[in-house]
């Protein structure tokens, strides 16, 4: 093994073309963009007006096991599908999530994917892009700020401070702002009270944008959301305030999909980034329509592992948006695997196919959930130097042997070249096997009784447990005339029940459910199962740590 670069080493290596020239590959002209820079630019509301009535080509989502600190690779997993289709001469768009600011300076660094399959401009798109992530913090704290202002100057709707359930936003870890006291200072400085902050990827406004279908339904939609309650219960929302249209014209620009390009000058659209627990976790349906018009097949990922990225993809965005995908990519690792099979981070390196066996489980699972939405499933093995050909092969037999569709990816090592096989696997899948989506509940099931049901048959629970209040929560929502929306569950991502240690497939376990919210606008309940952060902190090396920037503009320490 010769030393390996790094992500943005590689990343500054690219040829790219100019935005302009992977828009032609598209068939897209140069007046239906709006360029930021020659690298990057916005796909405008004419450029949809025009290719609206064409036929969608197939949508493919990736998603993985549940993630471990061994690393999975779904970015890298779904760029370098992308650029493997591109190698064989198929017309493919990657649909992505905008980096947000916060892991990037805390563990994860980038977020556009690893070695030879990334997006690039790499640091542009990792620090500000297009600017997307700071519309959506300003119309946010737009409506924080006339929320106060409105107490201040008299309070005429009645709103319970105590009972304001909007907080602030910054795109940043910053632990110190989760509880905070605002409006100290006497008369003339606001009225006291106690409020917080959430990163801005956790906004419900960045639900909005990612499900909205265009400006008139965004505004539509902002004004929705509902900031608090009166002092008698009844709901105050941003319309009652007139705070949507301002939003909303803060957003008009964010909400046209960015494209860029892949190393291999493969087209991606990047567009939007929701949280993965208390939201969605997709990239913008606008940006996945976009890509369906533009495309003979789209190649998207959800965030997290398939309990909940996957399912909150078919389960929230596909009933919204009224998409049919046509394929699910689920990427596993050895390592991962292995550490679900109960071995340590540092051993991972070491051939061990008992603890391969222990951890498959966790993949299982995950694949007998996600044939119940009758999608056709293609595993893949991100491939890791340290990888044995016995352990390969063992994972290779499980899958075949349940009826999934097998293939090894070595995109992170070698680009689209690595990804082939995967690509024909897939290509295969999708002709051989029809795609019969449909979501695991109807819109019309109670709420108590969708939540059951993700926890049983998704999560593997044997019971849920709504704690003290949650059934008043939940009687509450359905009076409001939110009974038949979707549910997202913010659960943790490192484990398929709640509780973050109980690796690979825990069973006889109950779900705690212990509150209730609407993100009214975004159009989906949410219910919180165990302690969700919707602020997380540094750890105690932070990325920022290592990045820098030398006096030509050159960035390092991203990775
Ligand atoms: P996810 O989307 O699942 O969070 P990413 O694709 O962003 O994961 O990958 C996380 C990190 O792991 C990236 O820094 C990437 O370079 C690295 N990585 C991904 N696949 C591999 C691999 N096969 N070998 C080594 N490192 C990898
Ligand atoms: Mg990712």
């Amino acid at each position: 093994m010769g030393t390996v670069k790094s992500d943005i080493e590689i990343a500054r290596e690219a040829t790219m073309l100019p935005i302009r020239d992977v828009a032609a590959q598209l068939g897209i002209q140069e007046e239906y963009l709006e360029s930021y820079g020659r690298y990057k630019a916005k796909l405008s509301q004419k450029l949809w007006d025009q290719i609206k009535d064409r036929p969608d080509g197939k949508l493919v989502l990736v998603t993985a096991i549940n993630p471990t600190p061994a690393g999975e690779g779904k970015t890298t997993t779904t760029v370098g599908l992308g650029q493997a289709m591109g190698k064989l001469g198929k017309k493919a768009i990657i649909a992505l999530r905008e980096p947000s600011l916060g892991p990037c300076m805390g563990v994860k660094g980038g977020a556009a994917g690893g070695g030879y399959s990334q997006i690039v401009p790499m640091e542009e798109i990792n620090l500000h892009f297009t600017g997307d992530i700071h519309a959506v913090s300003t119309a946010h704290n737009l409506l924080s700020a006339m929320i106060d202002n409105h107490l201040q100057q008299g309070n005429a709707l009645g709103l319970d401070p105590r009972r304001i359930t909007w907080k602030r936003v910054v795109d940043l870890n910053d632990r110190a702002l989760r509880n905070i006291v605002v409006g100290l200072g006497g008369t003339s400085q606001g009225v006291p009270r106690e409020d917080g902050f959430m990163i801005s990827v956790a906004s419900e406004i960045m639900a909005i944008l990612c499900l909205a279908d265009d400006l008139l339904d965004l505004k539509e939609r902002l004004g929705r959301i509902i900031v608090g309650y009166t002092y008698e219960g009844k709901p105050v929302t941003a319309k009652d305030l007139k705070a949507h249209g301002a939003m909303a014209a803060l957003l008009k620009d964010a909400i046209s999909p960015n494209l860029v390009q892949t190393l291999e000058n493969t087209p991606c659209i990047i567009h939007g980034g929701p949280f993965a627990n208390i939201a969605h976790g997709c990239n913008s349906l606008r940006a996945t329509r976009y890509a369906l018009k533009l495309a003979d097949l789209v190649i998207t990922e959800a965030g997290f592992g398939a309990d909940l990225g996957a399912e909150k993809f078919l389960d929230i965005k596909c009933r919204i948006g009224n998409l049919k995908p046509s394929a699910i990519v689920l990427v596993a690792t050895v390592r991962a695997l292995k550490y679900n099979g109960g071995v340590p981070k540092a051993d991972l390196g070491r051939e061990n196919l008992q603890a391969l066996a222990d951890g498959f489980v966790n993949l299982q699972a995950h694949i007998e959930n996600l044939q119940k939405y009758h999608v056709p499933v293609v595993v893949t093995l991100n491939s890791f130097l340290s990888d044995t050909e016995a352990e390969i092969s063992y994972v290779e037999e499980r899958c075949r042997a349940m009826g999934c569709a097998f293939a090894l990816s070595k995109v992170w090592e070698k680009g689209g070249e690595g990804g082939i096989e995967l690509a024909q696997e897939l290509l295969r899948t999708l002709e051989e096997k029809p795609s019969n989506y449909r979501p695991l509940y109807p819109d019309s099931m109670p709420l108590a009784q969708k939540i059951e049901t993700i926890a049983k048959e998704i999560y593997g629970a044997a019971a849920v447990n709504f704690e003290a209040g949650v059934g008043r929560q939940l009687k509450k929502l359905e009076e409001l005339g939110f009974g038949s929306f979707p549910v997202c569950i913010a659960k943790t991502q490192y484990s398929l029940s709640d509780d973050p240690k109980r690796l690979g497939r825990p069973s006889g376990f109950t779900i705690s459910i212990r509150q209730v919210t609407v993100s009214a606008g975004a159009g989906f309940v949410v219910a919180l199962a165990g302690d969700i952060m919707t602020m997380p902190g540094l750890p105690k090396v932070p990325a920022a740590e290592t990045i820098d920037v030398d006096g030509d503009g050159n960035i390092t320490g991203l990775f």
